[in-house]
């Protein structure tokens, strides 16, 4: 029998304590449990989480959650262990075969089964899922699969076969990004139908969030410009760099400079490392992050005030992602993108995939040549090698990639470059329309400053 709304309302207020749904919450549950697969595509903070917490109190079955971060992972565990939703676990490398074993061993003893894509994939846990029989089978961050760079994750291309091989009753796919083009790509390379899928897509949109661009002459002054933005913002923040040793240098000149706890944090430090930094920033022990784009997938830390890019980003989806981390109280709170001459030439370098030629693709295949010989891309062709991929079929499959690459680049330019506002070009982009607002963007309020954001007060706390 379908569940109805009044239904989902009295589990919401019962088991969350939360008075309504966010928008586009009640759909998407009543779509997932009517059985319909089903893509969600609702805003950061938008409340995704509870999108598979919920549904435990309606489903017998064990609930499986494929998640790209082990840190992500652990963090929703604890939440879910917090918050007393019921018994949540992890399958992924980080235990040990017994340990492993053992949770494969009592499934059903499990609510939430936290998963990575390649533990997902190994057939010892396929089949013990399979027996077991799962209720829901949930893709988190699922743009995962769609993009280049730091957030695309091969393994994330598994999950075809996996579907076709647990067949769930349900299933729900995550993100928070994802203009149509990337929605259709989502379902493609899930080996999904278009028309068969329910999608949920609420406006990108952060009212609360001001948008600037501030062009400064060179490397030094955008340095010397950082400084003072930080000072005068004060609060949590995150500032955001394509260059581990530059997180690193200025994490030690701000925190030199400044009253402020800062740190840096990017995939060069080990996981226990990044691990404890981030729990620092969400207790508010650390003000500011100097961050690779490997830090705040998931993050649910709601008094981060602004988020600063000192490198241009790739693309107008890591644009948003990355600036949506802020604001998720709903106070103001600001994105501001410093810019110098040749900033553009960073990324394109990065977008550079060198594909090796096909003989050489095909050697290391044939474990004639070693992996080293893929060049920088190693990681991500070794993957594609060791899954049965024909190098020639590779090779065809990457070539659009690099012009798909430089299309995002042009609208990080555009972003740059834009005359006016700055929010109705994002709009653009993810193919919404909609009105520059009283609170918008350096576009719209030319005169802006970082006092006259609204920025809620803050003052050093006593440490
Ligand atoms: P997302 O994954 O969409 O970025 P999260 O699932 O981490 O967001 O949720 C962000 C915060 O919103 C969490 O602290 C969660 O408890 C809260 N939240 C979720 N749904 C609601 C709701 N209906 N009303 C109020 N708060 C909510
Ligand atoms: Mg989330």
């Amino acid at each position: 029998m379908a569940i109805t709304t009044d239904q989902l309302h009295k589990l919401l207020q019962t088991h969350f304590g939360f008075a309504d749904f966010r928008p586009g919450q009640l759909p998407t549950l009543t779509a997932v449990l009517n059985g319909e697969p089903t893509l969600a595509v609702l805003p950061t903070g938008a409340g995704k989480s509870l999108l598979y917490q919920l549904p435990r109190y309606v489903i017998q079955a064990p609930i499986v959650i494929v998640s790209p971060l082990i840190s992500l992972m652990q963090d929703q565990v604890n939440r879910i262990r917090e918050h007393g939703h019921g018994r949540a676990v992890m399958l992924n490398s980080t235990l040990t075969y017994q340990e492993q074993q053992l949770v494969l061993q009592h499934l059903r003893e499990y609510q939430f089964i936290f998963i990575s894509p390649e533990t997902l994939v190994k057939p010892k846990i396929l089949t013990a899922l399979k027996r077991q029989g799962i209720g829901l089978v949930v893709i988190d961050e699922a743009h995962c699969i769609s993009q280049w760079g730091p957030n695309f994750r091969p393994e994330y291309l598994l999950l075809k076969d996996v579907l076709q091989q647990l067949n769930p009753p349900r299933l729900l796919m995550l993100t928070a990004t994802a203009p149509p083009k990337v929605r259709t790509d989502i379902l493609a390379r899930l080996g999904l139908v278009e028309t068969q899928v329910t999608q949920i897509v609420e406006s990108v949109n952060r009212p609360n969030i001001f948008f600037a661009v501030e062009k400064v002459a060179d490397e030094a002054t955008k340095q010397q410009r950082l400084l003072a933005l930080v000072k005068e913002l004060g609060g949590q923040g995150i500032i955001y760099f394509s260059s581990r040793q530059l997180a690193n240098e200025m994490a030690t000149a701000l925190q030199a400079a400044t009253e402020l706890q800062v740190s840096s944090y990017h995939a060069g430090l080990d996981a226990l490392e990044r691990y404890r930094i981030q729990q620092h920033f969400m207790r508010d022990q650390l003000d500011v992050i100097c961050a690779t784009s490997a830090f705040g997938m998931g993050i649910d830390k709601d008094n981060i005030r602004y988020v600063i890019h000192y490198h241009l980003p790739k693309s107008l989806d890591d644009y948003v992602q990355e600036v949506g981390r802020a604001g998720r109280n709903g106070q103001p709170s600001v994105a501001i993108l410093l810019n110098a001459p040749g900033d553009e030439l960073l990324p394109q370098s990065l977008n550079q995939i060198e594909i090796p030629p096909v003989p050489i693709l095909e050697q290391v295949q044939a474990r004639q040549l070693p992996a080293s010989a893929l060049g920088e891309q190693r990681e991500i062709l070794q993957f594609y090698l060791t899954h049965g991929i024909a190098p020639s079929e590779l090779a065809a499959f990457l070539a659009p990639h690099q012009a798909e690459l430089a299309q995002q680049l042009q609208w990080m330019q555009s972003y740059l470059q834009v005359q006016g506002c700055r929010r109705q070009l994002i709009w653009r982009y993810f193919g919404e329309t909609g009105a520059s607002q009283a609170r918008c963007c350096d576009g719209c309020q030319p005169a802006w400053t970082p006092a006259t954001l609204d920025l809620p007060a803050w003052e050093v706390p006593n440490r």
